[in-house]
């Protein structure tokens, strides 16, 4: 599939469950993927893109930034503390805020830098023990202490587990974020952004769809 392609087929879920076309934001996640392969996407037109790692992104963003004006850039992946500083740098948006001490961390921060990225929190909607994010349960309380440390939080996001229908998982997310007043909602991959988008997504997360499969080797 192409970039275009996954444009398309957004707009038609967005019309088909009565959304209006625009209404979700498609990050092209880059990560692992070969230059010649994302430049081809900012060649496109394209500005809004995902990495998981501070280091990757560190080292492939600035370059095309340079290059091309008004990327938006998007931290999805697990955020170690001692690399804050430099995430809030690089990134527009942090979708990985999955702990107490992180939060901490981003608050000092960003008093320190006088700015700061939006941020999501994530849920392990799935309660999966290798998975980063606060347990669904304790997600309120986390909004809150969140709230009261001042920091920019826009939204929730969920990566659901392989073997179950991710709809469900969708739902349980978008039910947490509105009720805690929340418009934001990161969720859906190459597999599974229709259904994201039909449960609300607002910013869907799409990878090898849009560039290929990733080569780890
Ligand atoms: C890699 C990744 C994606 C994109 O996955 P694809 O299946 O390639 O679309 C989305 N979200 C997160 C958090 C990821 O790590």
């Amino acid at each position: 599939m192409s970039l275009q392609d996954i444009q398309s087929k957004i707009v038609a879920e967005e019309t088909r469950v009565g959304r209006s076309a625009g209404s979700t934001q498609l990050i092209a996640v880059s990560k692992v993927q070969p230059n010649e392969r994302v430049e081809a996407v900012l060649v496109q037109g394209h500005r809004i893109f995902g990495e998981n790692k501070v280091q990757e992104a560190a080292s492939k963003w600035p370059g095309f930034k340079d290059r091309f004006d008004g990327v938006e850039l998007h931290l999805l992946g697990p955020l170690q503390t001692n690399k804050t500083k430099q995430a809030m740098e690089l990134f527009d948006v942090i979708h990985s805020l999955d702990r107490l001490k992180l939060a901490k961390k981003l608050a000092t921060l960003s008093k320190e830098i006088g700015q700061c990225p939006d941020l999501f929190i994530q849920v392990n909607t799935g309660k999966e023990e290798q998975k980063a994010g606060i347990m669904p349960e304790d997600a309120d309380s986390f909004i809150a202490e969140c709230r009261d440390l001042g920091l920019p939080i826009i939204g929730l996001m969920c990566i659901p587990p392989a073997e179950e229908e991710p709809s469900l998982h969708f739902a349980l997310l978008a039910k947490i974020a509105k009720r805690n007043g929340l418009g934001g909602l990161s969720m859906g991959m190459s597999g599974d952004f229709e259904r994201a988008i039909a449960q609300g997504a607002t910013h869907v997360r799409v990878g090898s769809a849009i560039f290929g499969a990733r080569d780890y080797g």
